[in-house]
């Protein structure tokens, strides 16, 4: 079957009445971007739905699986739109019906909102029906629990008619929700918070924390290839990477053993904070989950986020970890964050931290040394990298290179 448009459905901008037309005219570029570099489509957005017009060659099932990405949309179906008329809705259906294995069932169901077209709903369903069983053989009606349903969309412009429903990714289109900084470890949970925030339409960019060289280039691999999964979802995320080894050892010479991953989380989040007012952001994120480990107790994100009057957002605060790691596998970033290459963290992790820290006392350690100067500099030295979906980093590009020299 050739088809010749993408039938795209809204999610629950539907419910946002006001809102609507910011939503739709986001989507619409979302959407742009998600099918960019693809070629042989053009995107029509209207006030409910969206229709993507497709010439004979578009790479239907690849734009497909890109679209079932796209936050904002509920669902998407390949359709032919065809001629007001009963002949041409008979002879679509056939055409589908004609694929359909000896003893599957179908059902027509026909839905008319042009109230003046001149067949009623139930004839159009009947005589559309009788006309696939006249033309087919094996196949049965079945309106209860049908294999297959024709769906035959009567409009006001055209006919529409489709057999398939694919799931869309549901949520808000990302860009209508305001701005968050997303601290990006390279763990598994990180990039799934960031995935939740972004699917209630919240726009990331990552901040990642690298203590060179007690972490080594591919951990910065790994982070920016998290960056490249997440951007498939809208384009383009920026990911800012921050130069940590001196906030680090300073921790690690002027506060107590017990306390130093305390303490280390408040610089990072001190570091946060002057990059969320930098790029204009409204809150942080990270993957904190209740109880995992030692630093995410409440006593200890109470201490650590006592350095900060700006929200801090934790999408998985409540999950189990057997629900982030599903949730990482179905998001693809699952495979990633398990290659082994140790963050910031666990390689000054103390072998006895301190599970529930009094932060009057981390205070206190803190106050021997003055890090407002120290966190301006780890502010200044952020490189910033655009990661787009199709990113390669600069060893990619050198591999590719040597291989075309290869052959
Ligand atoms: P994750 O799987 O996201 O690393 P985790 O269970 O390992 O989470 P922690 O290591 O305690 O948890 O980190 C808690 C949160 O702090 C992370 O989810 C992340 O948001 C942030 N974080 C930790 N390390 C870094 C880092 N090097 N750069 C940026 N953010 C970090
Ligand atoms: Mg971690």
């Amino acid at each position: 079957m050739i088809y010749d448009h993408i039938l795209v459905r809204y999610g629950e901008l539907t419910l946002k009445g006001a809102n609507r037309k910011t939503f739709v005219s986001q989507l619409r570029s979302n959407t742009k971007k998600a099918l960019m570099p693809l070629q042989g489509y053009k995107v029509n957005a209207n006030r409910d739905r969206m229709y993507i017009e497709l010439e004979p060659d578009a790479p239907l099932d690849e734009m497909l699986d890109r679209l079932s990405g796209v936050f904002g949309i509920r669902s998407i179906s390949p359709v032919l739109k065809i001629d007001k008329t009963l002949e041409a809705a008979n002879q679509q259906a056939i055409a589908f019906a004609q694929n359909y294995a000896q003893g599957d069932s179908f059902k027509i169901e026909v839905k008319r909102s042009d109230k003046q077209f001149p067949m009623e709903t139930f004839e159009l369903q009947r005589d559309i029906g009788e006309a696939v069983l006249k033309n087919t053989s094996g196949i049965h009606v079945d309106v209860k629990h049908p294999d297959h349903t024709i769906k035959v969309e009567v409009r006001l412009d055209a006919i529409y008619v489709y057999d398939q429903i694919i799931e869309g990714a549901g949520g808000l289109p990302v860009g209508t929700g305001g701005k968050t900084l997303l601290m990006l470890s390279g763990g598994i949970d990180s990039p799934v918070a960031g995935m939740e925030v972004m699917r209630r339409g919240v726009t990331v960019e990552a901040i990642h924390f690298h203590s060179p060289p007690f972490t080594s280039d591919k951990a910065k691999e790994k982070v920016i290839e998290l960056t490249r999964i997440l951007a498939g979802r809208v384009g383009t995320i920026k990911l800012h990477i921050v130069p940590f080894t001196e906030l680090q050892k300073q921790v690690n010479k002027v506060v107590h053993e017990r306390y130093t991953m305390t303490s280390t989380r408040r610089m990072m989040m001190r570091v946060a904070d002057k990059l969320v007012h930098r790029i204009g952001a409204d809150a942080i994120v990270n993957g904190e989950n209740l109880g995992q480990v030692a630093s995410q107790t409440l006593k200890s994100m109470y201490a650590i986020n006592h350095v900060t009057s700006t929200p801090v957002l934790r999408p998985l605060l409540t999950l189990d970890k057997e629900e982030i790691v599903k949730k990482a596998k179905a998001i693809g970033t699952y495979e990633t964050s398990i290659q082994p290459f140790e963050d910031c963290c666990t390689i000054f992790t103390p072998k006895n931290p301190v599970t529930e820290p009094n932060f009057e006392k981390v205070e206190q350690y803190e106050s021997g040394y003055d890090f407002e100067e120290m966190i301006d500099r780890a502010v200044d030295g952020v490189e910033t990298l655009t990661i787009t979906k199709d990113y390669q980093s600069d060893k990619d590009r050198e591999t590719d290179a040597l291989a075309e020299d290869l052959f």
